[in-house]
């Protein structure tokens, strides 16, 4: 049986395959022969199954990674050759960007249209703007201050064979922000992609390959964080560890990488305000806010959950966003007129409708949603809660859902104020028409990031990253290279 009508054939018969994993080059079934079950989220049927891998498919990687590090098809291969290899992935994911998009949507849930056009595309375009960085690698020359004559200069160097672990909401971006750096700067790598969203990955691995990126330079182990993930946070051979995911397990990940000490970068969970000024122009304010907390089903890292609404514009901001909320079309993501798809996983609906009653036990009034569509499928209304108190759960932790709090205040630092209360600090937006009020809350925000006017997703030339528990150093840019080189210091006496 189909799985769903109007299918494209090639997507549908990579779904179905028997999945394994790639290792040197090699598709290979994982050492146990335990099997992870892939759901429809939109139906919740079992559509297929992955390789559940364990410690010795990692040390197989690690082997692998650990010969091409330095082999003659990649480590001893010029900055220009690497870039050309960046390149012809970049195209080939261009070539097969339908197919990757129906994979994807069909696996996380999301509608096939913002797979394709944000996606598939942010993906090819990782791997070109990084294919620009490998020829412009460069250490310094110094002068030092001592006397004598000396040659002193810095060489940066691929940290080595690193490790890769992602989360399930952007399954393909994110193996994108991770892989393309990583192989810009000449590191070989073993990535795991969530036990919930493994396929795209699975399948991008494929053309990488096929674009011609030599064996043992990227290894994918699919399973468990438990099993696959501790391993290679665990692992000698690894190097560095780049994370996507919550920071819950960002910091399980830091107690396992203390081991051989491995450079660490995570980005991780947040709970990002939104401020909205009485001078806002409210009807991009309105639906700004609306979208910033309902893309992707809520189950976006940056996603605007807590907003803040001056009095004067309160009653407005909340009746816009409600009504913008009831008439999203909640569907199945290969519907063309679907905006909202699935939450991801039936753990994952429990976790939003669980975070709602909280809000509800704790006095917070649901103005709009707050509760569970269709007869089958993980299908969620997006929500809008008020009569909030800042103490709440609901406005204190992250909760990855189409769920948005709104709070009202009186004066800018009354906002400033609510909206810097809290353990996270990955992203705020801001809307106001009046200059010096933006520059006042950009400067005192307590984030990573900061949109004023809304604003697109993160793009490559502009580092993304979390203050405080939101993350450790930044992803995409000169900075996302930079968390896969060392940089070596040389002196010489003449
Ligand atoms: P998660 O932390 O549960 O899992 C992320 C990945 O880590 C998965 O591949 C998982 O299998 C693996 N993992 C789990 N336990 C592990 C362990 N002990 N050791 C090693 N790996 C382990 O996160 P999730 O539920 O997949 O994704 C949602 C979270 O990701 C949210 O908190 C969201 O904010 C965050 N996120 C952050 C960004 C960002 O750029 N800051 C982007 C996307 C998602």
């Amino acid at each position: 049986m189909a799985i769903h009508k109007g299918m494209m054939a090639k997507a549908e018969e990579f779904v179905r395959r028997e999945h394994k994993m790639l290792i040197d080059g090699h598709w290979v079934t994982a050492a146990s022969s335990d099997r992870i079950d892939v759901v429809n989220p939109a139906n919740g049927k079992v559509f297929t199954s992955l390789s559940s891998g364990d410690k010795g498919d990692v040390d197989r990687a690690v082997d692998a990674a650990t010969k091409a590090l330095k082999s003659d098809k990649w480590g001893k291969i010029t900055p220009i050759e690497r870039s050309k290899l960046l390149w012809k992935v970049a195209d080939i994911i261009d070539k097969n960007a339908d197919e990757l998009a129906e994979i994807e949507s069909l696996d996380n849930g999301k509608p096939y249209k913002f797979a394709r056009m944000n996606d598939v595309s942010a993906v090819a375009e990782s791997f070109r703007y990084y294919a620009g960085w490998c020829t412009k690698i460069c250490g310094k020359t110094m002068k030092l201050s001592r006397p004598g004559p000396h040659h002193a200069y810095t060489i940066a160097e691929p940290v080595g064979v690193v490790g890769l672990i992602i989360p399930w909401n952007f399954p393909l971006m994110m193996a994108g922000w991770k892989f393309a750096p990583a192989l810009a700067a000449g590191c070989t790598c073993i990535m795991k992609p969530s036990e919930e969203t493994s396929l795209s990955v699975l399948r991008l691995a494929e053309l990488m390959i096929e674009a011609g990126l030599p064996k043992g330079v990227i290894n994918i182990v699919t399973g468990y964080g438990a099993t696959v993930g501790k391993a290679m946070t665990e692992h000698k051979g690894i190097k560095k560890i780049a994370f996507t995911g919550s920071t819950r397990v960002g910091k399980e990940i830091v107690n396992s990488a203390l081991g051989n000490l491995k450079k660490v970068s995570l980005e991780l969970g947040g709970k990002s305000p939104v401020i909205i000024m009485p001078d806002a122009k409210m009807e991009t304010a309105v639906p700004g806010a609306a979208m910033g907390i309902f893309f992707n089903s809520g189950q976006v890292c940056a996603a605007g959950s807590r907003l803040y609404v001056h009095k004067k514009v309160y009653e407005q901001v909340v009746e816009g966003i409600c009504k913008m909320a009831t008439q999203l079309k909640v569907g199945p993501g290969y519907k063309e007129d679907t905006i909202l798809g699935p939450l991801v996983s039936a753990t994952q609906h429990k976790r939003v409708s669980d975070y709602v009653r909280s809000g509800i036990a704790e006095g917070a009034v649901i103005a709009t949603g707050g509760g569970h569509i269709g007869d089958e499928g993980y299908f969620y209304q997006p929500t809008v809660i008020t009569n909030i108190n800042e103490n709440m759960k609901i406005v204190k932790e992250e909760i990855f859902g189409p769920v948005l709090a709104v709070n009202i205040f009186d004066d800018i630092d009354e906002a400033l104020r609510m909206a810097n209360d809290s353990d996270y600090g990955l992203t705020a937006k801001v809307w106001t028409d009046n200059l010096s009020t933006a520059h006042y809350l950009v400067n005192n925000l307590d984030v990573g990031s900061v949109s004023v006017n809304g604003g697109g997703p993160p793009d490559n030339n502009m580092p993304f990253g979390g203050y405080k528990q939101s993350g450790w150093g930044q992803e995409l840019g000169e900075e996302g290279l930079r968390l896969f080189l060392n940089q070596k210091s040389v002196e010489m006496t003449l």
